[in-house]
């Protein structure tokens, strides 16, 4: 037996291999396995070229492990190793600067042990003594033993393995017993090893027999050595896609859709990505794609690596020149991660538009499933928008569907204004707005749908894309005033009556909102009153509150408009009952507050363009007192107007009925709404 001391220059590498990979101690497995599998390969290819002219018999690594004696074994058939090799790759690697590395990486272990030739040493995080026994596939090889108790001092002799190939066995540390547990090597072997390219073996498969299940001689084999992924596209069916989805997702609802990526020039990869079904919560959807690594597990978390919209699908991307011995932050930067991302970008793209022209009727039965994603993509990734515009659809009240161009066509002639804008107007409650919905389709305009939690933003980027158009919500305005043909005739009135009818109908409202009052002559066969909110600011408030937080418009009360149709009968009849009960007293009111107004002018006039401080005492007292003399008059004014208001049965009724359609009449005011209806119908 041969002594010596592994060529590593800092002290003691392995208490640092055990600190500083503490959080990952899992991958050792994943480690060792693959230097397994490379072994075998490496056999394959030497048999290929004839190097090798024996019989490489079924290559196979296997697993075996005993938790008892917290041992784990991994074997292989692969192309073992001479004890010169063994020197070389074991006592020597490429390990001068490894203290150093390591605490300069110490944030990234996990990735990149596999790719710095630390991957064996891996095998000292879990354990206290490791063991090689090999032998090599060359003619006259001997069986070499190698053993190292967990400092730079190995031992290294002769083995006992009579078949070409190598064991590692691992002897765990008392901390790391559990690893050796069979729950625990299955679940390693299940994270990472799933898809690695050569059959691993762990157990024995089971079989039922008189009644109980008992072991077979059969190898169970934990993995699928040909994923999807690996295979043409061309010899695929969608079933597939569909089954190799349940194998990667067993708990997940069928995906919508799915793409074969194959790239090979200028980066290596592959993979496939499945459009899950995202209904609202698009939280709970990130986070499905699998990093591989030629076929070995490397993260599920991607998303540096793809843009962001992306990582709400699922799938597997494999690709050996993704750089993961970088830190993460770095990697958006990198040249080859953006052309990855741009590429899959451009794939998923290409696979949109190839629906959407080939096969456009499931791209609109699975539209509702698939529009949160492709609205995300369109809003994050300017790229995206430019190419989405073509296939990306709208839908409309009735559940038909068109395309950007194909809408603009269908309501070119008809909802454009006066001012050449053309006006797209749209829901978010087909059944709450109903009413508006219908007055727009009695004009023959169309009503789109915009109801999912992007929709609010989707829209604000709709109309800065759409050229000369604007988005108004079909509640938010009378009709006629969303697309305004020609200038309506203002109904002619003072502008004190205005404020007269304003404050009637402001008095009848329910308080905490505020209404701002306007009249206008809609038509007879319109509603006599007409409740609606603002596009602007609805739309900033749903804003501030989707960015969870309120912000100054959040913060504001409810704004509505209430619009007074004044050539409606009904409206007809209360300005007639107003004026035979109020007319008296109106102009009582005016000739009372005529005087101090007049008055109240001329000192305006008397001080116009004089500093503050140059106007008499005297005078600033006499502004002052006309000033709350006319504000007294006009507040018994509004009081007897609004008296006037809530007295007066029609002008509750036409309110109720703008409240009620709506949605805004609640409780004791929809109780006394009914009565009134029936009082006044019998
Ligand atoms: P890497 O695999 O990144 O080269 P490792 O530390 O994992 O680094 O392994 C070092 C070397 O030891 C490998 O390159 C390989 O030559 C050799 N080796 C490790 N495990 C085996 C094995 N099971 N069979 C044959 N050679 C092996």
């Amino acid at each position: 037996m041969q002594k010596g001391t592994i060529g590593v220059t800092s002290e003691n590498i392995f208490p640092i291999i055990k600190k500083f990979l503490y959080s990952d101690h899992e991958i050792f497995l994943r480690e060792l396995v693959s230097n397994a599998v490379d072994a075998t390969q490496k056999l394959k290819a030497l048999a290929l070229s004839g190097e090798f002219k024996g019989e490489t018999g079924e290559l196979r690594v296997k697993v075996s492990s005993d938790p008892k004696k917290g041992t784990i074994t991994i074997s292989d058939n692969g192309i073992g190793m001479t004890e010169d090799e063994v020197n070389r790759y074991i006592n020597q690697i490429a390990f001068s600067s490894a203290g150093e590395f390591l605490d300069k990486y110490k944030d990234q272990l996990s990735n990149i042990i596999g790719h710095f030739g630390l991957g064996f040493y891996s095998a000292f995080m879990v354990s206290k003594k490791v063991e090689i026994q090999t032998l090599s596939w060359r003619e006259e090889a001997q069986p070499v033993k190698w053993s190292c108790e967990g400092d730079p001092a190995y031992e290294i002799g002769k083995g006992k393995r009579k078949e070409r190939g190598t064991d590692i066995i691992l002897y765990l540390d008392d901390e790391s017993k559990e690893f050796a547990s069979e729950d625990k090597i299955n679940y390693l072997l299940n994270k990472y090893c799933k898809f690695l390219p050569v059959e691993i073996a762990y157990g024995k498969e089971t079989e039922w027999k008189d009644g109980k299940q008992v072991e077979t001689g059969k190898d169970k084999i934990i993995n699928n050595p040909s994923p999807l992924w690996t295979r043409k596209p061309s010899e695929l069916k969608d079933e597939d896609y569909a089954n190799f989805y349940r194998e990667l997702y067993p708990m997940q609802e069928d995906p919508l859709f799915h793409i074969h990526l194959n790239v090979d020039y200028p980066f290596n990869l592959t993979g496939i990505l499945y459009f899950p079904k995202i209904k609202d919560k698009i939280e709970v959807s990130r986070n499905k794609i699998q990093l591989y690594c030629n076929q070995v597990f490397v993260t599920d978390s991607v998303e540096n690596i793809v843009p962001d919209f992306l990582t709400l699908l699922h799938g597997v991307i494999d690709s050996p020149d993704i750089p993961l011995n970088v830190s993460r932050s770095y990697l958006q930067s990198d040249s080859n991660v953006k052309k990855i991302s741009s590429h899959i970008t451009k794939k998923v793209a290409d696979r949109l538009e190839d629906i959407y022209k080939n096969d456009r009727k499931s791209l609109e039965e699975k539209w509702d499933n698939l529009k949160i994603f492709i609205e995300y993509g369109m809003l994050t990734d300017e790229k995206f928008y430019e190419r989405a515009e073509k296939f990306s659809l709208l839908k409309n009240t009735v559940g038909k569907f068109f395309s950007y161009d194909e809408y603009k066509k269908l309501i070119e002639s008809e909802q454009t204004d006066k001012n050449k804008k053309l006006v797209y107007l749209y829901s978010t409650d087909v059944q709450e707005q109903y009413s508006y919905i219908e007055s727009a389709r009695n004009r023959g305009y169309d009503v789109l749908v915009f109801d999912s939690q992007l929709d609010s933003h989707f829209v604000n980027l709709l109309e800065s894309k759409f050229k000369d158009s604007s988005f108004m919500r079909v509640d938010s305005d009378h009709i006629d005033k969303l697309i305004q043909k020609t200038d309506k005739e203002k109904p002619l009135i003072s502008e004190s009556e205005v404020k007269d009818i304003s404050t009637v109908f402001e008095a009848v409202m329910p308080s905490g909102s505020h209404y701002s009052v306007s009249i206008e002559n809609l038509g007879e066969n319109e509603p006599a009153v007409l409740i609606t909110r603002s596009e602007f600011m609805r739309r900033y408030r749903e804003m501030s509150a989707l960015n969870g937080g309120m912000n100054f418009y959040g913060s504001l009360p409810e704004s509505y408009n209430l619009t007074i149709n004044y050539s409606h009968s009904a409206i007809k009849k209360i300005m007639e009952q107003k004026s035979d009960k109020l007319s008296l007293d109106i102009s009582a009111f005016d000739s009372r507050v005529a005087d101090p107004v007049k008055a109240l002018d001329e000192i305006k006039e008397s001080i116009k363009g004089k500093k503050e401080d140059d106007i008499d005492l005297s005078v600033k007292e006499r502004k002052e007192s006309l000033e709350r003399e006319i504000e007294g008059i006009n507040d018994e004014r509004k009081k007897l107007l609004a008296t006037f208001g809530k007295e007066n049965e029609i002008v509750r009724q036409v309110c109720d009925l703008a409240l009620l359609s709506n949605g805004m009449l609640k409780g004791e005011d929809l109780n006394r709404f009914i009565k009134r209806s029936l009082s006044l119908i019998s």
